[in-house]
């Protein structure tokens, strides 16, 4: 007969998304697909003793391929596309003197839950546009089933993320299609570490893997930069520049702001139209930039906004840092640095496979089938009960 062993904690009979994830990987009568997040690959080495501070992107491709995983795509191609939706989006609003200025980044849900919680006088603010995360889900139900030949409906997407508040995202009834969510499951990158080792994945031991497809997994060097605070608005003003202008830069110079709750900042003036951008990082700084809107004394009109200090290198389910804590940041950001700049292209709307989706599936940045798959609303939900985490993180910054 059968031998069951029973655990008197329990801990081995629970089931969570390591599990979860296994079963989906393993089973045939699915697709699976895994999408990474920028930051990933900075941040995963630290589980592997000497990977730490490398880029393991290639191994981490080749691991989820041992996994069962039929295809790796990469969150920096979807993060390239957020730019073109963010950044016409900005400039639509520029343009149009009545709409709500200035325009917040959406693609952190820490800070999007806190704004829909603490702030909701500020939810027009928030660009509408998805998150990396949600914008390749959402094209992974749609665009790449039509690519790749293959029933949507059999197709499950699993995403590396650097923080559990992408699990809560994952679970907004906007980003589901007829209630089944886009993002079927999300794994911390902690909890990638685990999913390896419990089958005797040894990063340091394995051969470099390649993506599967071009489509959806050849991201910028704009992309790759989403994973440190600052990237998103570099990003940004590197398309944006080319929009104004006609021209390519590789770098935005941002410099060190003087404002107290700002991280840096860069101001643009091209083509008749002046942009003052702001870096913000944590959220007690994010809420005093709220007061500054509310009061009518905010004078950036483009504003990124990241919950975790350093932005998602430092993410609550990454690995934690042996040793100085200024160090490992520093060391995750060159990691990303480097990715930037040893990319062939070095901007969001240069990326060939972005240019493919809008001609291919979309049409245009903002275009009619672009709001439905790649855009999102957001809910007052200042008087609902908070999400405990979030609670938590507010009682600290009221208590200073
Ligand atoms: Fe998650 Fe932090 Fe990145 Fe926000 S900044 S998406 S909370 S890791």
């Amino acid at each position: 007969g059968q031998c069951i062993m029973v655990c008197p904690t329990g801990a081995l009979m629970s089931t969570d998304n390591v599990d979860k994830a296994r079963e989906i990987l393993e089973d045939e009568s699915v697709i699976s697909v895994v999408q990474f997040a920028p930051s990933v690959r900075a941040t995963l080495g630290d589980a592997f003793g000497t990977l730490s501070g490398t880029n393991v992107e290639k191994r981490i491709i080749a691991g989820l391929k041992m996994m069962g995983a039929n295809y790796v795509l990469d969150t920096n191609f979807s993060a390239d596309v957020v730019i073109m939706e963010e950044g016409t989006e900005l400039l639509n609003r520029i343009k149009d003197k009545h709409s709500v200025m200035p325009m917040f980044t959406s693609c952190c849900p820490g800070w999007v839950s806190f704004v829909e919680q603490h702030r909701p006088e500020m939810l027009d603010h928030l660009s509408t546009t998805r998150s990396p995360q949600a914008v390749l889900s959402s094209l992974a139900k749609t665009w790449l089933p039509e690519k790749i030949g293959a029933e949507p409906s059999k197709i499950r997407v699993i995403s590396i993320m650097p923080c559990t508040a992408k699990k809560i995202e994952a679970g907004r009834p906007q980003l589901a299609k007829d209630g089944v969510p886009d993002t079927d499951l999300v794994l911390t990158v902690r909890e990638l570490a685990r999913l390896f080792k419990s089958r005797g994945i040894d990063l340091k031991e394995i051969e470099d893997g390649e993506f599967d497809t071009p489509f959806m997994s050849r991201g910028s060097g704009a992309g790759v930069i989403f994973g440190k605070s600052g990237g998103v608005a570099e990003a940004a003003s590197r398309t944006l520049y080319h929009v104004l202008t006609g021209k390519e830069v590789n770098n935005v110079p941002f410099k060190p702001s003087n404002h107290p709750h700002v991280y840096k900042e860069a101001d643009m003036d091209e083509g008749g139209v002046k942009l003052k951008i702001a870096v913000v990082y944590g959220l007690a700084n994010a809420n005093k930039i709220c007061d500054e809107v509310a009061a009518g004394t905010c004078d950036y009109n483009f504003i990124e906004v990241m919950t975790c200090p350093g932005g998602c290198v430092n993410g609550g389910g990454t690995i934690r840092f042996r040793g100085n804590y200024l160090n490992a940041t520093s060391k995750r950001f060159e990691v990303l640095e480097r990715a930037d700049e040893n990319s062939p292209v070095r901007q969001s709307h240069n990326n060939p496979m972005v240019k493919e989706l809008y001609d291919e599936f979309l049409g245009e940045p903002n275009s009619h089938k672009a709001h439905q798959l790649l855009h999102t609303s957001y809910d007052d939900r200042s008087k609902t009960p908070a999400v405990p985490s979030i609670r938590h993180v507010w009682k600290k910054i009221q208590l200073g």
